[in-house]
């Protein structure tokens, strides 16, 4: 029988798990072949710091192929096609006519990626954000973002006073221009 301290899951366990998930959802919702920079953050620590690089993806037919932009961090993920964060059915195509972008910066992203109420759809948009000139540029269709904008404004409500709701707000602000345009 296994014991008490077997079955207890480490919180690296937990944490690479995280990190493989999203670089799949990342890459699941864009075009297979074509490389990008996402926003998430290298797992490598060098003298217990965390890299700071981003990881650059590149989707395949089979397999997803990553890198850091800053060490030698490399891996491919197998079989994403199966797995439950393969979004790819929801993605709205990031190169369609007619796409919105708006950019945020890392901040205001993390905030984003927590907020609980999203539909897969708007969950797609923002795993397959870009990272480019520092900043954070998700791309979608007006419907979603018009969805996104409301599920963060009711997430910023019921976040009062926080450094979370600020970021939420900004997010939101930064939408709604974007859709007024
Ligand atoms: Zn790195």
């Amino acid at each position: 029988m296994a014991s008490k301290e077997n079955t207890r899951i480490h919180p690296e366990t937990v944490r690479m798990a995280e990190y493989i998930r999203a670089i799949t959802a990342a890459g699941s919702v864009h075009a297979v072949g074509i490389e990008f920079i996402s926003p998430i953050q290298c797992m490598k620590r060098h003298n217990s710091r965390r890299c700071k690089g981003k990881m650059r993806i590149t989707p395949r037919a089979d397999v997803i192929e990553y890198c850091c932009t800053d060490c030698e961090t490399c891996g491919i993920i197998a079989n994403w096609r199966g797995s439950e964060w393969n979004l790819s059915e929801f993605a709205s195509g990031l190169t369609a006519p007619g796409l919105l972008t708006v950019s945020v910066s890392e901040d205001e992203y993390k905030a984003l990626r927590k907020v609980l109420l999203l539909s897969p759809k708007e969950e797609a948009i923002i795993a397959g954000a870009v990272w480019t000139d520092s900043h954070v540029v998700i791309t979608g269709t007006e419907d979603v973002f018009d969805e996104l904008a409301g599920n963060v404004a009711f997430e910023a409500n019921h976040s009062p006073g926080t450094k979370k709701q600020a970021a939420l707000d900004s997010v939101c602000e930064k939408i709604e221009k974007v859709l007024e345009t």
